[in-house]
């Protein structure tokens, strides 16, 4: 940042955004990350480069604004008002495939296909290591789930993990590719 843009040098110094500019600069923020290619070229920018506030002491009350600015936006990432929520269900997710229930009911469908993928036969070779994956299928692991919880919001890891209908229902074996095709489609192939 140019140094006369600081403070009030900055032609935006003391005017504050209205609420409808600060809703549409989040959104524009909503789910933007910078590419691994980008932070590393950011990175480089910036490396050997003092900072423009290097040395300078920032005033009590103006540490005082950025600490409550931060706590608000930390406040904000939480649950439902952040950006990646999708209803609570991805923690619990990767909690129940971290599991070793879920890890024997995934070996259990890959044995019973022979480690092929059941829709395009895709399986690893010498040289060639095809990902699969344990597709819950016909009935998907969403509707286990909201059957498992019924709705309620606590304890719902423990709850699906002693839902005896997920784990003897039975599934398919399908690469990446398939099961990434089959999430994209209404209908599941
Ligand atoms: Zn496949």
């Amino acid at each position: 940042m140019r140094r006369s843009y600081v403070g009030s040098g900055n032609p935006n110094f003391g005017k504050k955004h209205s609420t409808k500019t600060k809703e549409l600069i989040r959104e524009k923020a909503v789910g933007r990350k910078a590419s691994l290619a980008t932070k590393i070229k950011m990175s480089k920018s910036h490396k050997g480069k003092i900072v423009w506030n290097t040395g300078r002491q920032t005033p009590k009350e103006v540490r005082e604004k950025i600490r409550a600015s931060w706590a608000k936006i930390a406040y904000i990432r939480i649950g439902e008002r952040n950006p990646n929520w999708n209803g609570g269900t991805t923690t619990l997710r990767s909690r129940v495939w971290h599991s070793i229930k879920y890890k024997n009911w995934r070996n259990s469908i890959f044995q019973r296909d022979n480690y092929t993928c059941v829709l395009c036969q895709a399986k690893s070779q010498k040289g060639m290591a095809i990902r699969l994956e344990a597709d819950h299928y016909p009935k998907p692991f969403a509707s286990f789930i909201r059957e498992a919880t019924n709705g309620e919001k606590d304890n719902i890891f423990e709850k699906v993990m002693i839902f005896e209908p997920l784990w003897l229902s039975s599934g398919r074996t399908l690469c990446v590719d398939c099961h990434n095709k089959t999430k994209r489609s209404l209908t599941r192939p």
